[in-house]
C-alpha cells in the first residue's frame, strides 16, 4: 500500500510524479467534457429552490417519487431503499449534514472505483441533488486511502465546480480515510470524520437522527448516488426495467476469480451468478470447473456452484444463510482449497475487528485457531459463531462467522459427511 501524508494533494502528485511507485492517471471526464454532455442541468435546474423540510416543493417531492419508483436502493451493501432514507433525512429537525462512504473496503468490491475513476462529475450531480433534497448544509465525502489518484481527481473537479460557481466553496469536503476496514461502517465512519477514532456505535439512535456532530445525516454509497442522473433524464421506468428473475433495476458486480473476464460487470439486477458467468464473463477460466462462490465479498458466505441459480440480488440470498452485500462475486474452481479460503477471510476480520467488543475480537483470534487445524471442531465452531452472531456491537463481528456457517452447512463433503449440500 502506498503511503500518503496527511497534507493531501500535494502529497499524491509527488508520489504520483515519482513514476514507478504508482499508477497512471486514469482518463476521466472533467468538467468540460461533463458540461458538453448536458452535465449539472439538472443541478442548475434545482439549486437555490427551497427544499423546506414542512413544505416540501413539487422539485424535492419530484425528485424522491421518481427515486421510489425507480427502486433505487443503497449499493453500498445494506439495499435500503433510497428514496426512503431520504425521507426519513428530510423530516429530521436542521441542521443537517451529508456523508458519502467512499471507503470501499469489502474484499472483492471495486466497483465504486471504476465510476470516480472515469465519470466523477455524474457521482457529484448525484451527491448535489442528495444534498439539495434533504437539505443538508454540508457533504463530507470519506474517500479510501488506497484509492490516491481519486484523491486527486476528486480534488481537482471538485476545486472547478467551485471555481465554475457550481458549488459554494466548502460544501463539498474531501476526506481521507487511514485504511481501516471498519470505517466503511458508517457509524465508525461518523466518528472518524469527527475526528475521532473510527469505532462503530451502538443503535439506535440511527445516523439518519443523531449522526456526524450528533446532527441528522444522510450517508449514501458511490454507486446510489452516481444513478441519480440517468434516473431523472431516462426516467425511473427505464432503471426498473432492467431487473431480472423479479429484481429491479442494474447492479454493476465486481466479479473475480476463476472466470475467463473478471471485471466490474454492469447486469440486470437478480441475476443469477451462472448468467453472470456466462453472459458478461466469457465463462470459466481455462481448466477450471466452477465449484463455488462469494455473492457478496468476505462477508456473504460461501455458496455451491449448486446453487448457482439463485437471483444475486437483495433479500434473495438470506434463506440460505447468505446475502449478497455490495454485489462482490468471488468465483471459486475445483482448484480452490475451500476451508483454505474460508481461514483466509477469517484472518482479514480478526486483523480487521476494531477490538471495541469481545465476542468480534477474541471470537475471530478464536476462529482462526480452530480452523487452522487440520480437523474442524463443528459443534465448537458452530457455537462461538452463534455468539458472535448474536452479540457482536457491528456488522463486522456479526457476519464474520459467515464463511465458517456456510462451508459447514452446504459443504458436507468437505468435513467427510455425505451429500451435496443443496439446499441444505
Ligand atoms: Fe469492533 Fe468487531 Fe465489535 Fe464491530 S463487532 S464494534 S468491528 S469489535
Amino acid at each position: 500500500k502506498r503511503h500518503v501524508e496527511p497534507a493531501g494533494l500535494g502529497a499524491v502528485q509527488a508520489v504520483l510524479a515519482a513514476g514507478d511507485t504508482g499508477p497512471a492517471m486514469p482518463a476521466w471526464t472533467d468538467l468540460d467534457a461533463y458540461l458538453a454532455a448536458g452535465g449539472y442541468a439538472l443541478w442548475r435546474a434545482r439549486r437555490g429552490l427551497p427544499t423546506d423540510a414542512a413544505k416540501p416543493g413539487e422539485e424535492v417531492l419530484g425528485l424522491l417519487r421518481a427515486l421510489d419508483d425507480s427502486g433505487l436502493r443503497g449499493l453500498g451493501g445494506a439495499g435500503f431503499p433510497t428514496s426512503r432514507k431520504w425521507e426519513i433525512v428530510r423530516s429530521q429537525p436542521g441542521p443537517r449534514y451529508m456523508a458519502v462512504n467512499a471507503d470501499e473496503g469489502e474484499p472483492g468490491t471495486f466497483k465504486d472505483r471504476y465510476y470516480l475513476e472515469r465519470d466523477p462529475h455524474r457521482f457529484l450531480e448525484g451527491t448535489l441533488l442528495a444534498s439539495w433534497s434533504v437539505g443538508a448544509e454540508r457533504v463530507f465525502i470519506y474517500l479510501r486511502d488506497e484509492y490516491p489518484a481519486i484523491l486527486e481527481i476528486l480534488g481537482k473537479e471538485i476545486a472547478r465546480l467551485e471555481e465554475a460557481g457550481l458549488v459554494e466553496p466548502g460544501h463539498l469536503e474531501l476526506r481521507r480515510g487511514a485504511g481501516a476496514y471498519i470505517c466503511g461502517e458508517e457509524s465508525a465512519m461518523i466518528e472518524s470524520i469527527e475526528g475521532k477514532r473510527g469505532l462503530p456505535r451502538h443503535r439506535p439512535p440511527y445516523v439518519a437522527q443523531v449522526g456526524i456532530f450528533g446532527r441528522p445525516t444522510l450517508v449514501n454509497n458511490v454507486e446510489t448516488l452516481f444513478w441519480i442522473r440517468d434516473i431523472l433524464e431516462k426516467g425511473p421506468d427505464w432503471f426498473a426495467s432492467q431487473g431480472r428473475h423479479g429484481s429491479k433495476g442494474l447492479r454493476s458486480y465486481s466479479v473475480s476469480g476463476r472466470v475467463k473476464e473478471p471485471g466490474v460487470k454492469l447486469a440486470p439486477a437478480g441475476i443469477t451468478v451462472r448468467e453472470l458467468i456466462d453472459e458478461f464473463c466469457g465463462g470459466m477460466a481455462g481448466g477450471h470447473a466452477f465449484r463455488a462462490y462469494l455473492p457478496g465479498g468476505a462477508s456473504g458466505g460461501i455458496l455451491p456452484a449448486a446453487m448457482g441459480d439463485l437471483p444475486l440480488d437483495f433479500g434473495k440470498l438470506e434463506p440460505h444463510g447468505s446475502f449478497v452485500g455490495s454485489h462482490a462475486v468471488v468465483i471459486l474452481s475445483d482448484k480452490d482449497d475451500l476451508k483454505s479460503a474460508a481461514l483466509n477471510l477469517l484472518r482479514f476480520f480478526e486483523d480487521e475487528s476494531c477490538g471495541q467488543c469481545t465476542p468480534c475480537r477474541v471470537g475471530t483470534e478464536k476462529a482462526v485457531g480452530l480452523m487452522a487445524r487440520p480437523e474442524w471442531d463443528e459443534p465448537l465452531l458452530d457455537e462461538l459463531v452463534r455468539a458472535m452472531t448474536d452479540a457482536s456491537i457491528c456488522g463486522l463481528g456479526q457476519a464474520a462467522g459467515n464463511p465458517i456457517k456456510s462451508l459447514m452447512r452446504h459443504f458436507p463433503e468437505e468435513f467427510g459427511r455425505p451429500g451435496a449440500g443443496l439446499n441444505a
